[in-house]
């Protein structure tokens, strides 16, 4: 299965072939990166975020409009929430076949310490491979180490390992 991944222009550059490479280690799907053609929606000025729920509906009519079919992760600079939720690091929409993930709180810049590529491709992988394992149908996982753990803080995602438990990985199609 395919993945196409929307890139946005404002999204960290240089790290996309080593996040793509990695996607496709951990999941069966065939990744096609591209520079995102869709206008991120749903920023809301009085929290300097941007709505998740309206963004993904938006990127449901985009997607209508446009023909784009298989699944797409989008990946935005963009803070996310939804109503209820402070903040997210991503939100997939299994119905339409539609995830987006926020590097806003996965890079060291935003606690303080110095950016490292390395560190902010790793969470963003472990990340995305989880919207797009609920994509696949995957549910949240108990294991904190398994990648289908939902990840509330930072470090829930640096203790996740960049692979799926034995048997989340038997549940992937
Ligand atoms: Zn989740
Ligand atoms: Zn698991």
């Amino acid at each position: 299965m395919e993945l196409l991944i929307f890139w946005d222009a404002r999204a960290p550059a240089g790290i996309q072939s080593a996040f793509s490479r990695e996607i496709e280690r951990l999941l069966p799907l065939k990744t096609n990166i591209c520079e995102s053609p869709f206008v991120v929606t749903g920023y809301i000025p009085s929290r300097r975020q941007t709505n998740a729920t309206s963004l993904l509906d938006s990127l449901d009519l985009y997607r209508k409009r446009s023909g784009v079919s298989g699944l797409v992760l989008l990946v935005v600079s963009e803070d996310l929430c939804r109503p209820g939720d402070e903040y997210l690091f991503g939100l997939s929409r299994r119905s339409t076949g539609n995830a987006v993930v926020s590097t806003a709180r996965l890079g060291n810049e935003f606690y303080g310490y110095p950016p490292d590529d390395g560190d902010l491709i790793d969470r963003l992988s472990k990340e995305s491979a989880h919207e797009a394992g609920h994509l696949l149908g995957l549910a949240h996982c108990a294991d904190p180490e398994c990648i289908m753990h939902n990840p509330l803080l930072l470090e829930d995602i640096t203790r996740q390992k960049r692979a799926f438990c034995a048997a989340c990985r038997a549940q992937i199609p």
